[in-house]
């Protein structure tokens, strides 16, 4: 370690390079903050030439690297084994003045989402991506775990939102690529391979971020209905409806929605509990009245015929927040279980009611599981499931991933819809890829990480 240090302190700042007792205050995940983090250092770089200094003495040093971000990530992908140097992209968090013309904002990878968020809206101009993790997430974690949340189905997820990207090889080479330009077909879209790619085959540094127009009005309601098939004609009607401004239908499966809107929560339900689905829809549109209107008038129209049981819009700011604090507060389901396992699949929205309803069966049936409780984005097929369970032995756990990841090829769908593969989920990768994608991934991996430095043991394995 010691030629290792004297190398990174001839690029660094000795208060960039934390070791030994000076790492006792830090974690490698922010549900983790209790435990002192497991490393050989933290590197606190401030520039992109300083990560490529340390990208080319790992390089030549043979030593294993993990990027972190805000660490929210929920499955794993910071985890450390005790022999890496860690990176960290806290210090490289500038935001430059958004670019009203192009609509873009270029940031450093280190800045917090909600802080980027913030710098949009003084432009007058949206962010659109947004999920509970926003207060922490960083651009660069955001980026590699190619995020998606809440207005996918509007704005699509992060891979879309990013026009460029400055990024670092494992070897120190920069690969940048900061234009502003929505439309570049010359050759291979090079960025598009860091997106979603868990720090493994690179450190994004920079990007630039695609905006669009600030909504002018947002309207939303909770519907109740009892088939799921007329959850998905009810999708269509509002998507047609709402002329394009539809930007987020969630579902809610009926014990879910009780335990969020019961004690201990401190949420109550707009609707009565008596619904085997609550949706939670959401518009975002250019005029407050008008919209309001409209939504009440196609509500009206959807009761009238029978395609929805029962509805209630939020009247007000505080009512709206309200109905959003009863979607996001997966605190209150945590807070019933003793233990609890989350999971986070993709299906054809089709099959999504019965394999829903088969597999909470199925669970319910297995001992030691206590609670089930699915939620999601249903508009772009991506389901949450949070199980509650007696105990946290390995036995149950695999158990409990074995009836969820079961009909997850037959149905084509993803083990991950948008939290990634990490530690967590890489036995269960072959499930959503064939054996040519992997094979054809391990390819890349290699050719980008041949000493496989870059977050080993991740994703992948070699
Ligand atoms: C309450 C909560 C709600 C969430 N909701 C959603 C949701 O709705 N939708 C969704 O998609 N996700 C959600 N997430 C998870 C989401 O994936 C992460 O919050 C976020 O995208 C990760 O950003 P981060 O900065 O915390 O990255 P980290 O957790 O620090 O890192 C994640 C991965 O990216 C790598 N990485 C980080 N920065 C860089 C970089 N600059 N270059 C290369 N690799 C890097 C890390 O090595 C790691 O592999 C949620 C998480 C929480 C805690």
């Amino acid at each position: 370690m010691d030629t290792l240090k004297d190398s990174f302190l001839e690029i660094l700042r000795s208060e960039q390079l934390l070791t030994g007792a000076s790492l006792k205050d830090r974690y490698h995940h922010i549900w983790h903050m209790d435990q002192p983090l497991n490393v050989k250092a933290l590197l606190l770089p401030e520039s992109t030439e300083q990560v490529a200094a340390i990208m080319k003495i790992c390089h030549t040093n043979d030593q294993p690297v993990i990027v972190f971000g805000g660490l929210t990530n929920l499955v794993g992908s910071t985890e450390t084994y005790g022999d890496e140097v860690v990176i960290s992209m806290e210090r490289m968090n500038g935001i430059e003045k958004a670019d009203i013309q192009s609509r873009t904002i270029t940031v450093e990878a280190g800045a917090i989402l909600e802080h980027v968020q913030q710098a949009a809206l003084e432009r007058n101009l949206l962010f659109p991506l947004n999920y509970g993790a926003k207060g922490s997430a960083q651009i660069g974690g955001a980026i590699s775990t190619n995020a998606g949340g809440l207005q996918v189905i509007r704005y699509g997820m992060t891979r879309q939102l990013v026009l460029g990207l400055e990024t670092v090889l494992a070897d120190g080479t920069v690969i940048s690529s900061l234009k502003k330009i929505i439309k570049d077909n010359s050759a291979y879209d090079i960025k598009q391979l860091f997106i979603g790619s868990e720090g493994t085959l690179g450190i994004v540094t920079k990007a630039v971020l695609k905006l669009v127009e600030l909504p002018q009005s947002r309207v939303s309601a909770f519907v109740g209905i009892n088939d799921f098939d007329k959850v998905v004609s009810f999708m269509r009607y509002m998507d047609q409806g709402l002329a394009g401004t539809l930007s987020s239908y969630e579902l809610i499966w009926k014990d879910s929605y009780i335990t969020l809107t019961k004690d201990p929560s401190v949420d109550r339900s707009p609707l009565p509990d008596t619904y085997n689905y609550y949706v939670l829809l959401e518009g975002l549109g250019s005029h407050q009245n008008q919209d309001e209107d409209r939504l009440e008038n196609l509500l009206e129209n959807a009761l009238n015929e029978g395609l929805i049981l029962d509805a209630a819009p939020a009247y007000s700011k505080t009512e709206l927040n309200r109905f959003w604090h009863i979607r996001e507060n997966v605190d209150a389901l945590v807070a019933v279980c003793k233990f609890d396992q989350h999971f986070d699949i993709s299906l054809p929205i089709y099959a999504v009611g019965e394999t829903i309803a088969s597999i909470s069966e199925s669970l319910a049936k297995i001992k030691g599981v206590t609670h089930v409780f699915p939620f999601g984005h249903i508009g772009d097929g991506n389901i949450h499931f949070m199980i509650g369970k007696e105990n946290d032995s390995d036995e149950l756990k695999i158990a409990i991933n074995d009836i969820v990841y079961k009909p997850i090829k037959m149905l084509g769908g993803s083990v991950s819809a948008e939290h990634g593969i990490g530690l967590h989920k890489k036995e269960y990768l072959r499930l959503s890829r064939t054996d040519e994608e992997i094979a054809l991934m391990k390819q890349l991996k290699r050719t980008l990480d041949p000493k496989n430095i870059l977050n080993r043991g991740k994703v992948l394995d070699l």
